[in-house]
């Protein structure tokens, strides 16, 4: 499937001087036009651009002319179902305004990249809440009561997985499902702090903590995130728990133009001049881990009113300036001034070879003030920083860094404060909501990175590739499995379509032993390893697997072949990447801070891994994480999101085909429309069947007959054709529910 060209149908062999057609075109992707030569297999066609095109038989496909102009709300309705139509459906309805579109069960969400606000108001809640499935524009409101009532009417817990590359509109799509789950699980008229309310209010603190401007989104979440939201029996949201995976750690050091590093920096140098002047705080541009990049404000963003904003939101989910607070907001905020002053500590060369020294005044003054926040001792900060301590059987030796180095463990410093303030934050979240533990049903909803494929790629991309080629293949399982062993089962002939598991691939990532995370592993815990030893064990080891590549031309890079296409890592920084552990003279350091909030983000550690540098792998922690997530979506009935973004100005308006295709492709749409449409995509049992469409042949519910051949003979007497009746179902060919509904309603 990767990279192969999908045509979701053969191309017919009706095409005749005079049809409208759609041929590839090198820009459009597709374009259509009406054939005026055809000589052997080669079709020429006169494009509406005003050129000319000549392709091959096989890659020219009919155009729909009967299409309804303002295109169908759900793709398996086509009449021709090929990539050009499904495509140019998406097009017609985004020009209109119409993001969403249905391919069977998966919603399809086009960023608009503007306000909509009528799209989403409670009136329009109010709508969705009464209608069954279908009856209404496709909308995230409709896949989130399918959802609430399924579980009702089940008692089964259920997902939401909204997937998409980044900037598609996961954690918009995410905030919209969160708020009608609200909505049909709140309790109207009750005030304050309801558990639905922090729920909601969660994001902008998360949100805040864990968002940045990237160069392909401005608020683009640094972490994945799953909320389960619990419901008692009579339907009310009773409690919640956020999980999140993954922050992106080294934004907190380092950041490139135009990128911005976390929001809650920028917001906290712009709060009122009393915050500042006690965190001694200036502009943005004095910071080292701010000014790294020109881009400070962010088009339309007040960072005053985002820090008022943020502390509502604390405050609603228990994180309050009041003096009594378990944890005061002043705190939190002090920590995270705490990183600015740290980062704008710089080191010169000091007396003895390979030892540095805090360089100048300016850089003293940032270490005073470090110190200062995190209520710990100026001497030993500034020991942690340029020194380490190694214990040996026989001695303790103290080793002086370099200021290459000294940078470096400022920064490490940085980013394990930073990240413990964020897990802390999570923690804080789930406790102040709280679990409902009678709770015997929930909704999950999964807002993760989408696939990526960049110029260069490190272990953060690995990571995010790993999470997709998991979630792949649940999509898999669910709408290929699912599908097929339902015809199995029910005993109907079905020309099975074959499709490609991609379980070779997540063995080459995550098998044990002997997968690249495992090999990472034993790698980081060897001493002498090094990016390029790692490498070469890689080469080795899978010189035979054909989802793994090595490039030519490189010596520590290697290419995996994933479901959505291959990228090609940098190994280089796998190692470091991996590790994840704090020195000991940073922990000792934070552990004796007189803050217990600080004191608290660092419990000494256990007995028997203090001191030995006990390794812990980010790679095997992410691994573990991954698989309970999908444990708990094995026991849900998903649902599923794709968005997809449009174009990469994010802009309005701009509907760009190739790019879409491609994301299409990745989230596997191209390969479930195929599917669903190849086989049976409606199904009844035989007495929701006679349920429903008995109205059309009152005379033979009267006869008296079986179930089974009751059905058979309603859908004869409606002249259907192409259907299956299965053992205990009738199965539908696309389309015929629809007809079949249109009858009935005559009938009514
Ligand atoms: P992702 O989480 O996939 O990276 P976001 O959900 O943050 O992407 O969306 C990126 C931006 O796109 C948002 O900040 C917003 O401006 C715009 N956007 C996304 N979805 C919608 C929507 N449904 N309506 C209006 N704007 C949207
Ligand atoms: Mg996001």
């Amino acid at each position: 499937m990767a990279n192969t060209f999908i045509y979701l149908q053969a191309a017919p062999v009706n095409i005749i001087v005079g049809s409208h057609v759609w041929v590839e075109d090198p820009t459009l992707a597709w374009i259509n036009g009406e054939v005026f030569k055809i000589s052997g297999e080669e079709v020429h066609v006169h494009t509406t651009n005003g050129k000319t095109a000549v392709a091959n038989i096989s890659k020219v496909f009919p155009k729909d002319t009967e299409a309804p102009p303002g295109g169908v709300d759900d793709m398996t309705k086509l009449s021709y179902l090929h990539e050009p139509g499904v495509l140019h459906n998406l097009a017609m309805r985004y020009e209109l305004n119409e993001i969403y579109t249905y391919t069977g069960n998966i919603l399809i969400a086009i960023n608009p990249f503007q306000r909509l606000p009528h799209l989403y108001d409670t009136h329009m809640m109010e709508q969705y809440k009464g209608a069954g499935f279908g009856e209404l524009s496709p909308h995230v409101f409709a896949v989130a009561d399918v959802a609430y009532k399924a579980m009702m009417n089940e008692g089964k817990s259920n997902a939401i997985l909204v997937s998409g590359e980044s900037g598609a509109g996961k954690t918009e799509t995410t905030k919209m499902l969160m708020r009608y789950l609200a909505y049909l699980g709140g309790r109207s008229g009750v005030e304050g702090r309801t558990v639905e309310q922090q729920v909601l209010e969660s994001n902008p603190v998360l949100e805040a903590f864990g968002n940045a401007k990237t160069v392909r989104n401005n608020n683009s979440s640094r972490f994945g995130k799953f909320v389960e939201i619990q419901f008692d029996k009579n339907g009310r949201i009773s409690g919640a728990a956020v999980r999140t995976y993954l922050l992106e750690r080294s934004r907190v050091c380092q950041i490139s133009d135009p990128e911005r590093n976390y929001h809650c920096f920028y917001l906290l140098c712009a709060a009122p001049p009393e915050v500042r002047e006690k965190f001694k705080l200036r502009d943005p541009t004095s910071f080292h881990y701010l000014n790294q990049s020109r881009s400070y404000a962010l088009d339309g963003v007040d960072d005053t009113q985002e820090y008022l904003a943020t502390i509502r939101a604390m405050d609603i989910v228990g994180i309050s300036e009041e003096e009594q607070a378990s944890v005061p907001l002043e705190a939190i905020f002090r920590v995270v001034a705490s990183i600015l002053h740290l980062g704008n500590i710089e080191f010169a060369k000091g007396a003895d070879v390979d030892s540095s020294e805090v360089k100048d005044e300016k850089s003293r003054f940032h270490l005073n003030t470090t110190a200062e926040l995190l209520k710990c001792d100026v001497k030993s900060l500034e020991n942690a920083l340029i020194k380490r301590v190694m214990v040996t059987p026989e001695e303790i030796i103290t080793r002086t860094l370099d200021p290459v180095a000294a940078v470096g463990s400022r920064d490490a410093l940085a980013k394990t404060i930073y990240s413990r303030l964020f897990d802390w934050l999570v923690d804080k979240i789930n406790f102040s909501i709280g679990q409902d533990p009678n709770s015997k049903q929930l909704i999950g909803v999964l807002d993760i990175y989408g696939f990526e494929s960049f110029k260069f790629n490190s272990f953060e991309q690995f990571c995010i590739n790993f999470t997709n080629e998991k979630l792949q293949q649940h999509f898999n399982q669910h709408v290929f499995k699912m599908e097929q062993e339902e015809y199995t089962k029910e005993e109907i002939n079905w020309s099975y379509i074959e499709f490609v598991d991609n379980q070779d691939v997540l063995d080459l990532i995550e098998k044990k032993p002997g997968g690249i995370i495992a090999l990472l592993d034993e790698a980081c815990m060897f001493p002498k390893s090094t990016h390029e030893t790692f490498a070469q064990k890689l080469f080795q080891t899978f010189k035979n697997n054909k989802r793994f590549i090595k490039p030519k031309l490189s010596r520590t890079n290697f290419t995996i072949s994933h479901y959505a296409g291959e990228v090609t890592y940098l190994a280089d920084l796998f190692l470091d990447k991996n590790k994840d552990y704090v020195v000991a003279e940073h922990q000792d350091l934070l552990t004796a801070s007189k803050c217990s909030f600080v004191a608290n983000l660092f419990p000494p550690p256990a007995e028997e891994s203090s001191k030995s540098s006990k390794f812990s792998s980010i790679g095997s922690r992410f691994k573990l994480q991954l698989q309970s997530l999908m444990e708990t979506l094995n026991s849900t009935e998903p649902h599923y999101i794709r968005c997809v973004k449009p174009n990469n100005l994010l802009k309005p308006a701009i509907f760009e085909n190739a790019n879409i295709i491609q994301q299409l492709r990745c989230g596997g749409v191209l390969e479930a429309i195929r599917i669903s449409c190849a086989g049976y995509p409606t199904r009844r049992t035989f007495y929701e069947f006679i349920h429903r469409f008995g109205v059309l042949a009152p005379e033979i519910l009267e006869g008296n007959h079986d179930d089974k051949v009751a059905c058979q003979m309603i859908l004869d007497k409606m002249g259907l054709k192409g259907y299956q009746i299965g053992k205990t179902k009738v199965f539908l060919r696309a389309g015929q529910m629809a007809e079949l509904d249109a009858r009935r309603a005559e009938v009514l």
